[in-house]
């Protein structure tokens, strides 16, 4: 074993493709990999040495690691290698790593933008469809779209920033929810999943333990983790 392969895997580009209006489908074949639904890999996008870039596992099916990209306006490296991502390339990335998964809950609620889908898609069908769910998720239009199961409230920008978006806010403000706290999964823009976590504990007097979050990105940050 060498020393790379001890401490990443070593993958091949199978197909790179478009998910959806802004997303990319990258399928990278690669060795069996232990994963909790809601986990991410950082991905080597320039070869073993180059800069690491954080995406959440849409799938695995024992052969071959599914990510959703978003392409999104900061043409960051993380952003080009998707786009630009072809079948047969190499990739490196480390395994499966990170807490931002589901636990025991009354019900769940997830909320968060189109990055914070990539995550949640995989969450959602993992959970047992006896489990209460409630989701508000923000895409700038509706081709942005993952397929995503159950009854998710859809919420659109239409042009308005990601970034400290007030109308997720309000979205989850406006949400009737059952009178006791549940367990709340907020990933997506940091400064976002600030202000909801803020509304779920100061509004809703929730505990703060029972809101999971995970900042995705945030502008000016590069390849956050
Ligand atoms: C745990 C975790 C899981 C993640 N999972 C996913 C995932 O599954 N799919 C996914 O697409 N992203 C995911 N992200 C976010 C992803 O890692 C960042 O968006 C990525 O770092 C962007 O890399 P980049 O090289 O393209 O841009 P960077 O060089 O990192 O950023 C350059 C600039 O681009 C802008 N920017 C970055 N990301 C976005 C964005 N999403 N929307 C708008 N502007 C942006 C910012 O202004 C930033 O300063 C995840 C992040 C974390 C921490």
């Amino acid at each position: 074993m060498s020393l790379l392969t001890r401490f990443l895997v070593r993958g091949t580009v199978e197909r790179a493709d478009r998910a959806a209006d802004r997303m990319r489908r990258v399928r990278i074949a690669c060795p069996s990999l232990t994963w909790t639904p809601g986990q991410q890999v950082r991905v080597h996008v320039n070869g073993p040495l180059g800069p690491r870039r954080t995406y959440s596992i849409w799938d695995f099916d024992g052969r071959a690691m599914e990510l959703r990209v978003l392409d999104h306006d900061g043409d960051g490296p993380g952003a080009r290698w998707a786009r630009t991502a072809r079948p047969g390339q190499e990739v490196w990335f480390g395994r499966p790593e990170g807490g931002f998964v589901t636990r025991p809950a009354p019900y769940h609620l997830f909320v968060g933008e189109e990055t914070a889908s990539a995550a949640f898609g995989p969450m959602l069908r993992a959970l047992s469809p006896s489990e209460e769910v409630y989701a508000v998720v923000e895409v700038d239009a509706e081709g942005d779209r993952l397929p995503l199961p159950g009854a998710v409230n859809w919420i659109f920008r239409h042009g308005a920033p990601a970034a400290s978006s007030a109308s997720l806010v309000t979205a989850v403000r406006e949400l009737r929810l059952p009178q006791r706290p549940g367990v709340a999964y907020v990933a997506g823009e940091a400064r976002t999943v600030q202000a909801v976590r803020g509304h779920l504990v100061r509004d809703r007097g929730w505990p703060r333990r029972a809101v999971v979050t995970k900042p995705f990105w945030t502008p000016g940050r590069k390849g956050m983790d």
